[in-house]
């Protein structure tokens, strides 16, 4: 029997736009890369993306930085976490937030998550009693996104600050309000592999006037921060500025300006990931064998990326499920092993954390779990053909 194989690569982005590509080399030919460099009354790339994404989110300020991960640290301080404080974050995530928490000196406490890969808001809110934490890290791990109106109750009960990691919901949005606006500090990454691409970015939304001032003197203004794109009264400013650190985290100018012109075009392109997405799981559906996440109505997701579950394989058989649809071209992540691989990690290999937390919960869920990147670069009927390579290789076992 001939079995059908597929053939692009998993980790192949679209390239970055023309207009993206002209607008960076009219940056590299000023020579003002760094975004302090201004000509007279100029308003430099950096700051011009600030005000664009603050007005895209609907927020008042924005601070482009670094890094995602860089952006999550910074948001702790600034909202005032204090060394040594329990941080709430849920244990599906990816390496960079517990890493965040332990940067901004805070200490990663561990919650559940349940079938929909979103938080477990029962154990959340016995974690938030528990631990008596007054933050919040919640990461939209793979874009799925919890019950925002109950986490938002649950925060006010407790007196517990929301941050929200956004790197997989950028341009999604919970009851038609923007994923990100929920929290008092809103995360993204503009890192290559999620919805803007600038190689490594961030980008830090908030409404807060002391947060946007603290965060952007975190990220390394100097007394320079006037040239910032959305700024708070220059008061706030001078009640933090002399108390308040420099952890060098900025943006340049060349990699905003491949952001700034490519944010016009990143709704079409989340309507283009859930084209690619539904199409994968109409395929999928048909499968007995196979759970697919529900998604609720009052979540506007960004199909970036799909999870399933066979839940009735084996260990044995996860490694040779895996094996099988890598040998026909359908690369698979699993989050459930022992030993962190690539960008997969689970969270009891983060061992500077605590060791004494269990959750049975998630590690049950993540044992037969299988993720998979959905890039631009794949057609709709790309969707339909890894779709039939991975409903033939659950058969094959369980069928
Ligand atoms: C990528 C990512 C981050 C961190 O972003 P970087 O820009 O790579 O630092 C944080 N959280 C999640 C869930 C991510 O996927």
């Amino acid at each position: 029997m001939n079995k059908a194989v597929f053939g692009k690569p998993f980790t192949q982005q679209e390239p970055i736009p023309e207009a993206a590509i002209e607008r960076a080399v009219e940056v590299l030919r000023s020579g003002r890369l760094h975004r302090y460099n201004l000509l007279q009354g100029e308003i430099g790339e950096a700051a011009q993306l600030e005000q664009d994404y603050a007005a895209y989110m609907g927020q008042r300020y924005c601070l482009a930085c670094s890094s995602g991960g860089y952006a999550l640290h910074i948001a702790l301080r600034a909202a005032g976490l204090k060394p040594g404080e329990p941080v709430l974050s849920n244990a599906f995530t990816l390496a960079p937030v517990p890493g965040a928490i332990d940067n901004a000196g805070g200490r990663p406490v561990l919650v559940e998550i349940g079938p929909d890969y979103c938080v477990d808001l029962a154990h959340l809110e016995q974690m938030m009693q528990r631990s008596k934490a007054r933050f919040f890290m919640l990461s939209h791990m793979r874009g799925h996104i919890a019950d925002m109106d109950a986490i938002t109750a649950l925060c006010q009960k407790y007196s517990v600050t929301l941050i929200e990691d956004c790197a997989h919901t950028m341009g999604a949005s919970w009851s038609g309000r923007k994923s990100g606006t929920f929290g008092k500090v809103g995360c993204f990454s503009t890192q290559t592999y999620k919805h803007l691409n600038s190689g490594e970015g961030g980008l830090l939304t908030t409404d807060d006037d002391e947060v946007i001032a603290r965060a952007i003197i975190y990220s390394g203004s100097y007394m320079l921060y006037q040239r910032h794109g959305t700024l708070p009264d220059a008061r706030v400013f001078d009640e933090i500025k002399l108390d308040t650190p420099n952890y060098s985290g900025r943006m340049d100018n060349l990699r905003a300006a491949i952001l700034r012109a490519q944010l016009p075009g990143l709704d079409r392109n989340c309507a283009r990931w859930n084209e690619r997405y539904r199409a994968l799981e109409a395929r999928l559906r048909d499968n007995p064998h196979i759970q697919l996440p529900l998604r609720p109505d009052r979540e506007s997701y960004v199909g970036s990326s799909l999870q399933f579950r066979v839940e009735q394989l084996d260990q044995g058989q996860v490694a040779a499920f895996i094996a099988a649809c890598a040998a026909r071209g359908v690369e698979l992540k699993w989050f459930g092993g022992a030993e962190p691989q690539g960008f997969t990690s689970r969270y009891d290999s983060w061992r500077y954390i605590e060791k004494t937390q269990h959750l049975p919960q998630t590690l049950e869920i993540l044992a037969t779990t299988f993720d998979l990147r959905i890039p631009l670069t794949f057609s709709v009927e790309d969707m339909a053909l890894i779709g039939a390579i991975i409903d033939e290789e659950v058969e094959t076992r369980l069928g």
